[in-house]
């Protein structure tokens, strides 16, 4: 900076000492000295030659401390440069006045922000007499502008932080603002949609349209708060539940001057709600059919209960003829065959619902367990004239791989229900093997041209309990559990049960199950449909000898009576070491183990009296056993037990065992 011509101030003995001039003077001094602005004269070099008292009350200083100072000394160094810079193109006559807005340091160290307006004086030719500065201090106007600053930011940043989506609308332009995420929540980067409220209201689901139009009309009359949720359609045509939640802002008179409200995507909630809902609805549903599954068990368990008790108390009084007593007998055993039947179907059923049921997949021989099952129902049909034909033919020799007991007791259930079902006429058996999705599928058809099932029934009749006609009896119609633990068993095969029926038709239950096959390598003569008939039971059984092992002392009278019925010599024993002791004794053909016995049970019993047998080669040991499970006749195996009899002994069921 070259120094100007003039840097001193003005002497006042300099100026003329007219009356005019003093008056003007003296004008300018009550100006200069009252402004509400501040005011400095400034010279070449930045020093301040006069300073008003408004400037000095702006910076903290007294006049004499700041006479003895530039402005220089009092700018905040980040704001210097830029000042002389403009100060230096004023004093070179480059720029008339500049203004701007810097900071100085108060002499107690705080910054004051000012509007600095400065101006040259010069003299008449031309040289630089002093600069004019002109001070308004404007801290407070930034500290605000600052605050708002930090508001817009915070409000900016809360707004992008969140998943909150905001939006104003102004009423009185129609001007509307929809932060980002209003726009990201549909699925839209934010210059994608465009921020009017039409583009939004587009995007409402149009079944939620009127809806929400009403919401706005009742909001808009009433103001304050409007809360909804309402269904909104995504970029990608997906649906979002968006809640929505709007304030109106009121002027003094109390007119609707702005909308705020937030957007927020609830979509995640509602759908756990759904799905809380749809649970509950389970629940409540495995509740019902719970308790239904209850009342029918005790009312089917209750109803054959009636004559056991009734006749057996009839019979105790003893006044009955022999013959009558035959009849109660007889009706007493069919409520006891008929309360076993129900045992062991809620049995099955709670088994298989629990997952127990094990599958054990083993290569059968077609039509194996299919033909014995026919052979097996044959008689029932023939007691009620109905005719059972079975094709099988086209699955002789083929080997498939699946469970077979579950095969059997699906088969016995569909076959049985179409003898149950069917007055007169035949049922058509047929089995056959057809390319499936991957493996092969074994397809069991049973067709009756018995009653049919109407077209509502078909569904259900597959659940527990459930049969077409519930005025029917039990005897007559079943428990109507039997479906059910089919089609359960068909699902565990990885299969199904199809129904095609029709009312007076007759009806068509098949069985689908994907299995894997062997064929034969070439087609031998087909044998006949029907398995090979048992073997006829022994007829020799005197001298054969039974060891009978049960503590309970009405099976054993049970399993004595039946076993002498057939011939054998029974010796009893009433726990596992009196079991022992017999074996040492004597030989037996056939030791027939309860399980469960206090002190040695079954299978301990088992495993001590098998080294001790003097006739191991001869002797076959049989479990009794209520417990009917895929484990336990495991067990059995392991301790060296040759078979496995179920408890209530049927008499056939003992007599196919020993003599078979
Ligand atoms: P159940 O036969 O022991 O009653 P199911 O579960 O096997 O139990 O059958 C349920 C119901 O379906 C039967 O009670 C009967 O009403 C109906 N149903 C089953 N099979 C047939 C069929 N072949 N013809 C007519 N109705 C049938």
């Amino acid at each position: 900076m070259s120094p100007p011509e003039a840097d001193n101030p003005p002497a006042a003995s300099e100026y003329p000492e007219s009356d005019e001039v003093l008056n003007t003077e003296a004008r300018f001094r009550g100006i200069f000295q009252n402004a509400a602005i501040g005011i400095a004269l400034v010279g070449r070099n930045g020093q301040f030659l006069e300073v008003n008292d408004h400037l000095c009350a702006i910076l903290g200083y007294r006049p004499e401390e700041m006479i003895e100072s530039t402005f220089q000394d009092l700018t905040h160094p980040e704001d210097l440069d830029k000042d002389l810079e403009q100060f230096e193109l004023l004093i070179r006559d480059r720029i008339p006045t500049y203004t701007m807005e810097k900071r100085y340091i108060h002499k107690q160290g705080h910054v004051v922000w000012a509007l600095l307006t400065v101006a040259m004086q010069r003299r008449a030719d031309g040289s630089l007499e002093y600069a004019i500065a002109l001070v308004r201090d404007i801290s407070r106007e930034k500290r605000l502008a600052n605050m708002l600053e930090l508001e817009h930011r915070r409000y900016k940043l809360v707004s992008e932080a969140t998943q909150v989506g905001i939006f104003d609308y102004d009423h009185q332009s129609g001007a509307v603002y929809f932060s980002p995420v209003c726009k990201h929540q549909l699925g839209f980067a934010d210059r994608e949609l465009p921020g009017t409220g039409m583009a939004f209201f587009r995007r409402v689901h149009p079944d939620d349209r009127k809806h929400f139009a009403m919401r706005v009309r009742t909001y808009l009359k009433r103001r304050g708060i409007l809360d909804t949720e309402l269904r909104m359609i995504g970029r990608y045509g997906e649906t979002h539940w968006i809640r929505y939640r709007v304030a109106a802002l009121l002027d003094d008179r109390g007119r609707l001057m702005r909308s705020i409200g937030t957007q927020l995507d609830v979509t995640e909630d509602k759908k756990r709600e759904l799905e809380l809902l749809q649970s509950k609805q389970a629940a409540e549903e495995a509740s019902e059919a719970k308790s239904r599954f209850l009342a029918n068990m005790s009312h089917e368990l209750r109803t054959p209960l009636n004559p056991i008790l009734a006749l057996s108390e009839m019979m105790q009084e003893g006044v009955e003829s022999p013959e009558t007593v035959r009849q109660f007998a007889k009706l007493i055993n069919d409520a006891g065959n008929h309360m076993f039947e129900l045992v062991n179907q809620v049995l099955d059923l709670a088994r298989i619902q629990a997952g127990r049921v094990r599958m054990e997949p083993d290569w059968i021989d077609l039509p194996g367990p299919f033909a014995a099952t026919v052979q097996l129902m044959r008689s029932q049909a023939i007691r009620k004239g109905l005719q059972l034909q079975a094709d099988f033919s086209t699955t002789h020799h083929v080997q498939v791989n699946c469970c077979s007991q579950s095969l059997r007791q699906i088969a016995f259930n569909l076959i049985s229900n179409a003898i149950k079902f069917t007055e007169s006429g035949s049922i058509l058996i047929r089995l056959r093997l057809q390319p499936g999705e991957g493996e092969t599928d074994l397809i069991f058809s049973v067709t009756d041209n018995g009653p049919g099932i109407a077209l509502a029934d078909q569904k259900r009749i597959f659940d527990a309990f459930e049969r077409v006609d519930d005025s029917l009896s039990t005897q007559q119609q079943g428990f109507g559990l039997g479906l059910s633990i089919s089609n359960r068993l068909a699902e565990a095969l990885g299969g199904n049960i199809q129904l095609r029926s029709q009312l007076g038709q007759g009806s068509t239950f098949t069985l689908v199950v994907p299995v894997p096959v062997r064929w034969p390598d070439s087609a031998d003569e087909p044998p006949s449909d029907e398995a090979p008939a048992p073997a006829k039971p022994g007829s020799s059984t005197s001298g054969c000898r039974v060891l009978l092992v049960e503590d309970e002392p009405s099976n054993q009278i049970v399993a004595r009576l039946m076993l002498e019925r057939f011939g054998y010599e029974v010796e009893v024993a009433s726990d596992g070491f009196q079991a022992i002791q017999a074996v040492q004794e004597d030989a037996f053909d056939w030791i027939l183990m309860d399980l469960k016995m206090p002190g040695l049970d079954g299978f301990e019993t088992t495993r001590r009296i098998r080294p001790l047998l003097r006739n191991p080669d001869r002797c076959r040991i049989i479990a009794l056993t209520a417990n009917v499970t895929v484990e336990a006749r495991e067990s059995c195996e392991r301790v060296g037990m040759h078979g496995f009899i179920t408890k209530p002994i049927r008499f056939d069921q003992l007599r196919s065992l020993l003599e078979g």
